[in-house]
């Protein structure tokens, strides 16, 4: 049977979200899991306040309610599960794995992809703060500083696709003619962005098991 660790996502003050997937149905087989994982973590993080599975021994309370996904289920137990509680199990169906080089290969377009429109808008916001006959950029429309040209450009490398904010009052420089096309690149690059690819339905299921760990 496999399983992987989903805690620690998110900690609260004396609680840690903490549990365990388990890719099998059969609630015998995951509470004898669950068991021995909760004992190998007092063995590991200890029994008091480790904000680990150990805090969660005892029966698990079952709740058959065959959610969408696995991050479904996980939502559900954090926002369900009462500090103090015994541990709580909620179904979720289960679906094929993707493929590992199908998700790098996601990844690395995704990046490439964000890196592109990045560097776009920064083409952009050159262009606007050097192009024009005065060494000054047009006054400040927040502040009516007047600005060199070369040293606000020289400062506006890399992410400047929110802007270029004015050095005196954190006004943006830019008219509102280039945060016009800005807004359009964003737009288009998050128009093309393809979904993370997710694995097909199985009609089986399986279960999360956890809870607030007190820590
Ligand atoms: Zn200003």
């Amino acid at each position: 049977m496999s399983y992987h660790r989903i805690s620690g996502l998110l900690r609260t003050a004396g609680g840690n979200d903490a549990g365990r997937t388990y890719r099998t149905y059969d609630r015998a087989q995951v509470q004898r899991q669950w068991d021995a994982d909760v004992a190998r973590s007092q063995h590991e993080d200890g029994t008091s306040y480790s904000g680990e599975i150990g805090m969660l021994a005892g029966p698990i309370q079952w709740h058959d309610e065959k959610l969408g996904s696995q991050g479904e289920a996980w939502n559900w137990i954090m926002r369900t599960h009462e500090k103090f509680e015994p541990p709580l199990a909620v179904s979720f169906e289960l679906e094929t794995e993707v493929p590992q080089a199908k998700l790098l290969a996601w990844r690395r377009r995704h990046q490439e992809a964000y890196e592109a429109y990045q560097r776009k808008a920064g083409e952009v916001v050159q262009r606007a703060l050097t192009s024009g006959k005065s060494k000054l950029l047009p006054a400040c429309g927040g502040c009516g500083s007047r600005l060199s040209r070369e040293h606000i450009a020289r400062g506006a490398r890399g992410w400047v696709s929110d802007g270029v904010p004015c050095p005196v009052c954190r006004g943006n420089l830019l008219s509102e003619t280039v945060q016009r096309r800005l807004e359009a690149l964003k737009a288009k690059h998050e128009g093309r962005r393809d979904k993370e690819p997710r694995g097909r339905k199985t009609g089986k299921y399986g279960w999360v098991v956890g809870g607030t760990a007190q820590s």
